[in-house]
């Protein structure tokens, strides 16, 4: 068994921001692992916010190499279970250690990886189209560029929400998604904004408060007109029974959950616990979109645009037509990395 790995940095088209900051490029790990004679991918998008960085990625996969692995790929749920754990708490590393297990498993099966998991590609839901925080012409003039997009994703948490979205109003009708990013640090405030969002043709509204305010998110939750989405406050399924109290539903990805098999725990958990579900991603490549794309049939939204984000995506993934992910017949993830 092999495992190689590199970091590839990725262009964003445009400057990209987010209540937290702004970037122009975020670099991704992509992993190969080789076992007789077949290649799987998977890509590692650390988060800072979580202290992962490129550097800290590579030295936990770097213990791949040196560790003994031995076990059946097969049998990815056990042999995941093995070869986690030396991972640490990695979450991105792990993600892409899981995802080039599944790549490795659907080729060797020569299936799709939805197929081989039984999930049917026609449940896909439509991706929203992300806008980040820009001035109200470009995020006006970003929204007329995504007119082929079912629901746009809007990025807000700035001193001037209104103007934003009056600005995207005035050139589109498209349902809206709206991404705090924990930007409102007032719930009165919060409740306000929401409320006016409600008359806006905004579908829900993620992470409006900082995750570590759970008692306002409480409060909040049993006044919102719209579904609250979790983001920053979950990663694993040991927090959903603490969050269900303060949100409709959670906002999954790969890169904090640790990867296909975590996502799908974290699917059946919050499920149980009565909530919504949407599938996210970070700024990641057609390899990690690829991923999560397999086993968003799952769920109630999806949230996977990020290679569409980007200038030099360094692999081939699946096409977007109307709005909606179409996943290829090709085994595995269906990627290919570009020459
Ligand atoms: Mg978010």
């Amino acid at each position: 068994m092999k495992w190689e790995f590199e970091t590839q940095r990725l262009i964003l088209r445009h400057t990209f921001t987010i209540a937290r900051g702004s970037s122009d490029f975020r670099e991704t790990i992509r992993l190969a692992f080789t076992h007789e004679g077949i290649t799987g991918w998977g890509e590692a998008a650390p988060n800072p916010r979580h202290k992962e960085s490129p550097a800290s990625v590579q030295t936990e996969l770097a213990k791949l190499t040196a560790a003994k692995i031995s076990g059946d790929p097969l049998a990815y749920r056990s042999f995941l279970n093995n070869l986690l754990p030396t991972l640490n708490h990695s979450y991105a590393a792990r993600a892409a250690v899981d995802m080039a297990v599944h790549d490795w498993c659907g080729k060797a099966l020569q299936l799709p990886l939805h197929r081989a998991l039984g999930i049917d590609p026609e449940e896909m839901p439509p991706i929203s189209k992300t806008i980040g925080i820009d001035s109200p012409d470009q995020m006006s003039q970003r929204a007329i560029e995504s007119s082929d997009f079912k629901v746009l994703k809007i990025k807000l948490g700035t001193a001037h929400d209104r103007d934003l979205i009056e600005s995207i109003r005035s050139v589109t009708s498209q349902p809206l998604r709206v991404d705090a990013n924990e930007g409102w640090t007032d719930p009165e405030m919060a409740l306000k904004e929401i409320e006016w969002l409600s008359t806006q043709n905004v579908e829900l509204v993620e992470q409006p408060l900082s995750a570590e305010r759970h008692d306002d998110l409480i409060w909040l939750k049993s006044r919102s007109p719209l579904p609250l989405i979790a983001d920053e406050a979950v990663a694993h399924p040991e927090d959903i029974f603490n969050l269900a109290s303060g949100y409709h539903g959670i906002n999954i990805k790969l890169a904090k959950c640790g990867g296909i098999a975590a996502a799908q725990d974290l699917i059946s958990t919050a499920r149980a616990a009565g909530l919504k579900v949407m599938l996210g991603c970070m700024i990641e490549s057609s390899c990690g979109i690829a991923s999560a794309a397999q086993i968003a049939p799952l769920v109630d939204y999806a949230d996977l645009d990020a290679n569409l984000l980007l200038d030099n995506d360094p692999f081939d993934g699946h096409p977007v037509v109307d709005g909606v992910i179409r996943l290829s017949q090709l085994p595995g993830l269906g990627v290919s990395l570009r020459k």
